[in-house]
């Protein structure tokens, strides 16, 4: 029986603002600090050797589902598209000549927006333009997120021509009633196809995202979307939490006439969809990710190589991350850049030649070694503090409140989360980021 008293108990004390710590420091600490020297330098130093992934951001989707909190624009016709395509190219090319010639990518990811809204042939544009500048190979993952509502043959048939190799889909929720509230109607059978297709095309790793604490959800309505969405197989699911964050997102106020989970709900969904997953041969990876066994991702945990970053948990060993498009980040090792959200800004910037990075920050050495124990903290759920002792500043301190309450043990210099802490990972994060400071309305809630 659940100690519902202990876990409200903890809700209080531990529910608050916390960054998603997919980069440290988090996007919220970048500022205006990343000139076009410094970027042309982060490029330019990025050694042959290495392979690099790459980002393409496509900001563009056919309807606004009110819950969005990505960088979007909908649209009735094509044309800013191909206006934007042309804006995409230059961009790579711009940032292709300033690096090494040719160098080798790991992973190239398309995000968005929904990618899907292109055309297969810009698609291919811009797969091409990027193979001029860098080395795609057989080698090279293609990933592409999609919107299955509007993933038709001719795309799917373009991503096989392509090469795509894993293809992650919205899903959210199935239930007809909370897809209603959040304006995104999309039947199983809608997805369900979608996933048929997928297969018959040779595309066999399929990701899924669900949401959990949207309008209307209870603990049986997601407890079924999870079951759906198991008997699908998809390789992986992230369970996202819903970030209701009106400030920034202002149509996200249209959901608030639904009722829509507190903490405590939120928590009980997540036990819900963490049971039928579990149950059904998926593996917790992480905070908020679920994977086959046979999955690279499960496979990486259990061997301890399992990474963050922007896109959540990842494989991905590469470096460097180079993003394209509005609002991308690029990551390096010592520092991070985001071009610019504003789209006149982006298109007067490329037609003057100019990279679009609007801000970022310079990592220290200090960020440097709290980013690699964040990351392992988030990956692991545990860490051997003594090998980051330069870094521990006061933290030390909150973390005996943290052990008190039970959300971690300390034996020696070893931090362990326990099961109980394990859904405040990113508060025992928060206690290592010398930055953090709390705040109403700036990030998400932990739960
Ligand atoms: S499809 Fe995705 S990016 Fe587009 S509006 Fe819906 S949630 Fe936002």
């Amino acid at each position: 029986m659940k100690n519902i008293d202990n876990i409200n108990a903890l809700l209080d004390k531990y529910n608050y603002s916390v960054p998603r710590y997919t980069s440290f420091p988090p996007a919220t600490h970048f500022t205006q600090d990343i000139s076009q020297d410094d970027y042309a330098d982060l490029l330019g130093g990025l050694p042959a050797s290495k392979a690099v992934s790459l980002y393409v951001h496509i900001p563009f989707c056919h309807e606004l589902c009110l819950y969005c909190g990505c960088n979007t624009k909908i649209l009735n016709n094509y044309s800013p598209v191909e206006s934007y395509i042309k804006l995409l190219l230059s961009e790579i090319a711009l940032v292709g000549g300033a690096t090494t010639n040719k160098l080798p990518v790991n992973l190239l990811h398309f995000g968005g927006g929904s990618p899907n809204y292109l055309k297969p042939h810009d698609l291919k544009k811009i797969i091409n333009k990027i193979s001029e500048f860098f080395d795609v190979s057989s080698q090279t993952q293609i990933d592409i997120e999609s919107d299955p509502r509007y993933l038709d043959d001719k795309m799917i048939n373009c991503f096989a021509d392509i090469g795509v190799t894993r293809v992650s889909l919205g899903v959210q929720d199935f239930n007809h009633e909370v897809q209603t509230a959040i304006n995104r109607i999309q039947p199983f059978s809608q997805v369900e196809k979608c996933v048929k297709n997928l297969h018959n095309h040779g595309i066999n790793k399929i990701n899924f995202d669900l949401i959990i604490g949207l309008p209307n959800q209870s603990i049986e309505t997601v407890t079924q979307t999870a079951e759906l969405a198991a008997s699908l197989s998809p390789n992986r699911l992230a369970v996202f939490p819903y970030a209701h964050v009106p400030w920034m997102k202002k149509h996200q106020k249209l959901l608030e006439k639904y009722p829509m989970a507190d903490g405590l709900e939120r928590f009980l969904m997540n036990e819900a969809v963490d049971q039928v997953l579990t149950s059904n041969n998926y593996k917790a990876i992480g905070t908020d990710h679920y994977a086959r066994n046979d999955d690279s991702l499960a496979i990486a945990q259990s061997q301890g190589r399992l990474k963050r970053n922007f896109q959540g948990y990842t494989t991905d060993i590469s470096e460097a991350i180079i993003g394209f498009g509005h609002s991308s980040i690029s990551s390096f090792k010592t520092a991070y850049a985001q071009n610019t959200l504003d789209p006149v800004a982006y298109r007067s910037d490329i037609n003057d030649g100019k990279f679009p990075v609007q801000r970022g920050c310079t990592l220290s050495d200090n960020d440097q070694i709290i980013s690699r124990l964040i990351e392992g903290l988030m990956c692991n759920f545990e860490v051997d503090l003594g090998n980051y002792k330069d870094v521990l500043g006061n933290s030390l301190n909150s973390l005996k409140t943290l052990e008190k309450d039970g959300l971690i043990v300390i034996s020696g210099m070893h931090l362990k989360i326990t099961d109980t802490g394990k859904p405040f990972t990113r508060i025992v994060a928060s206690c290592f980021d010398p930055y953090f400071e709390r705040q109403e309305n700036q990030h998400a809630k932990a739960i």
